[in-house]
């Protein structure tokens, strides 16, 4: 996604990189914390739902609203808590209570990462930008950073990792269909990527690991592992939404599973 080019908050990040520290001695300590429109992608559920000890399910409930994201495709809002600073609901007195698990965003800020293209295995293109706000104060002081050393500090490769495999769904409309079967797509969608309990029953229960051709020990990474089961998700919608060559039919297998 890029940045819209008239929010002044918005800047170049010049070759030079940008010079930040940020700690609970800063007199702004937290302020980035509140009244934030925080979209969540799969991974940071996975992350946060993992850390609080939440089905994927029950963390919806009670920490987000699921909205019309990009391209139509429904997506989780961090729900910000109900009181006269709207302060998102893990800010502690200390500062955020999920640090280690704190979501993509937010470990980003303040630069943005805009991506595009990635779809059918294409390469994948990145850009920065910084976000410059008045009450970060996060400026005036502390170390050069390059976006690289800001993502090794920050722990973003993982995030990268996964939310580059999600772009090439979400970057893309859902196929046409009538509104009954575009309805279907979009809880297909919902499911495998941000109710992981739900889509491990579905994978289970329904005929597509016997038509998929998958290894035994795939099939037993993602039976075990959140992640695995995620990652084949991705490639699943995929395969079945916009018919990338992402999995592979069995020998003898006809129709491919919608
Ligand atoms: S506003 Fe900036 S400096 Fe202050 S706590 Fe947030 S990121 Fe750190
Ligand atoms: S998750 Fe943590 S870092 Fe992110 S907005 Fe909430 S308190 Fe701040």
């Amino acid at each position: 996604m890029l940045p819209d080019p008239k929010d002044g908050r918005f800047q170049e990040l010049g070759a030079g990189g940008f010079r930040f520290s940020c700690h609970p001695g800063v007199a702004c300590f937290g302020e980035c914390c509140r009244k934030l429109n925080l979209v969540l992608t799969p991974y940071d559920v996975l992350r946060l739902k993992t850390r609080l000890g939440l089905g994927a399910e029950e963390f919806i409930d009670r920490h987000a609203e699921v909205e019309t994201g990009q391209n139509g495709w429904p997506m989780p809002r961090l729900q910000m808590a109900d009181n006269a600073e709207r302060t998102c609901p893990f800010l502690g007195q200390n500062g955020c209570t999920v640090y280690e698990d704190r979501p993509g965003a937010c470990r980003t800020y303040p630069l943005g990462r805009a991506t595009r293209g990635g779809q059918a295995g294409g390469p994948l293109e990145e850009s920065w930008f910084l976000v410059r706000e008045p009450h970060c104060r996060g400026f005036e002081d502390g170390p050069d950073w390059t976006t690289e050393a800001w993502t090794k500090d920050q722990g973003l490769e993982a995030y990268h990792t996964v939310n580059d495999l999600f772009l090439p769904i979400i970057s893309r409309q859902p196929p046409a269909a009538s509104p009954e079967q575009i309805h279907k797509k979009m809880q297909m969608f919902f499911m495998a990527c941000y109710n992981l309990e739900r889509f491990r029953e579905f994978v289970a229960n329904s005929s597509l690991t016997r038509m998929v051709d998958l290894p035994q020990a795939r099939l037993e990474a993602m039976a075990q592992n959140d992640l695995q089961l995620l990652k084949f998700a991705f490639e699943w919608l995929r395969f079945a939404l916009f018919g990338d060559q992402t999995l592979r039919l069995k020998e003898g297998v006809g129709p491919r599973p919608a």
